[in-house]
């Protein structure tokens, strides 16, 4: 373990870290540490996985006890579960990354993320360490069909993924962040230092060989959501905002044809005057004017997108804080 694995014999039976980010899941934990306990140790009994391979719960500043249950998970098997609480709720992302970060300086060989409520198929562990072991070093859980979400969840996600072609970010469909990165990976990773951090934008960007393996999403078992609306919402803008200026360019088109359009009706105005025709366009005045209007303010708007992560980034935070480790 700890040594970076390149061939395919050093890649045998990794050390893997299953890192799960964990926001108030106190009805959902008692549920998943068995059936993760199971599957864990039927990998390490056929050999896929070493022996020393662990799951590292990130407690993402829980108010309901999740933390002391992660603990008591801990006392009855110390060599299996791990653990690492945030003092703050730092989001999703950031928890995972507090994770994999964790995991790469304990010395694993790679890590599997996933989410707590095992929405993603564990069964399909088996495949992702197989891709690794013959050279992958980022393997991606991509789901095989969206018909468990509501229409709205998979017509929402449908525009992100357009929007986000045609602003030439790469993102992996129907991927969320369940998947394998190998120690170079993560190490690659650990470069980025960015605080507003977008996973799912920035793993494709650092290349290696990668790999896909799909499986069928099922139910949230117990407790709610934690990606109401709101969060989605903001979720969706970080991506976008993260990766590209296009919008900064579509604005400054924008900007450029209202401005001919604006010369083209002074021009306009100028012509029906020599012809003594009396202006009589009030209408058309108004519209221009909240026109132009909600063009600045569309612009003011973007550009305070792109100035306030100037200014978030600028600040240089820690993008999370550990507590305590067990
Ligand atoms: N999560 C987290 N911090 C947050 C919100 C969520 O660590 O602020 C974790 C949560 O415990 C879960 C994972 O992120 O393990 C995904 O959340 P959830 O299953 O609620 O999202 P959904 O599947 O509804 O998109
Ligand atoms: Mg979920």
């Amino acid at each position: 373990m700890a040594a970076q694995r390149t061939s395919v014999e050093q890649r045998q039976q990794p050390t893997i870290f299953f890192v799960i980010p964990c926001y108030n899941e106190i009805e959902q934990l008692p549920i998943t540490a068995p059936v993760l306990q199971k599957k864990i140790s039927a990998l390490k009994s056929s050999h896929l996985i070493a022996e020393d391979s662990r799951v590292l719960f990130v407690d993402d500043g829980s108010k309901d006890g999740t933390w002391q249950y992660i603990r008591q998970l801990n006392k009855t098997d110390a060599s299996l579960f791990h653990g690492v609480k945030l003092a703050h709720n730092r989001g999703h992302q950031n928890a995972l990354l507090a994770g994999l970060m964790t995991a790469l300086s304990q010395g694993c060989d790679a890590a599997i993320s996933l989410d707590a409520d095992l929405q993603d198929d564990i069964n399909v562990f088996d495949e992702f360490v197989k891709q690794y072991v013959s050279g992958a070093e980022i393997v991606y859980g991509v789901r095989s069909s969206r018909n468990k979400d509501t229409w709205f969840k998979r017509n929402t996600a449908e525009a992100f993924y357009a929007l986000n072609a045609w602003m030439g970010a790469e993102t992996i469909r129907d991927h969320a962040d369940y998947r394998l990165m190998g120690r170079a990976a993560l190490q690659a990773l650990s470069e980025y230092g960015e605080v507003n951090l977008f996973l799912r934008g920035i793993v494709p960007e650092l290349g290696f060989s990668t790999a896909v393996v799909t499986y069928e999403r099922g139910e949230r078992e117990a407790g709610e959501s934690k990606y109401p609306l709101k969060k989605m919402i903001s979720f969706a803008v970080e991506g976008i905002t993260s990766f590209s200026v296009k919008p900064l360019h579509f604005v400054t088109g924008m900007g450029m044809l209202s401005i001919l359009v604006g010369i083209g009706m002074f021009i306009y105005v100028i012509v029906s005057w020599a012809n003594n025709n009396v202006v009589s366009g009030w209408g058309s005045i108004m519209c221009s004017l909240w026109l132009i209007g909600g063009l600045l303010m569309l612009s003011m708007g973007i550009i305070g997108e792109y100035v306030g992560k100037i200014y978030l980034e600028a600040k240089h935070r820690p993008r999370y804080v550990i507590e305590t480790e067990i």
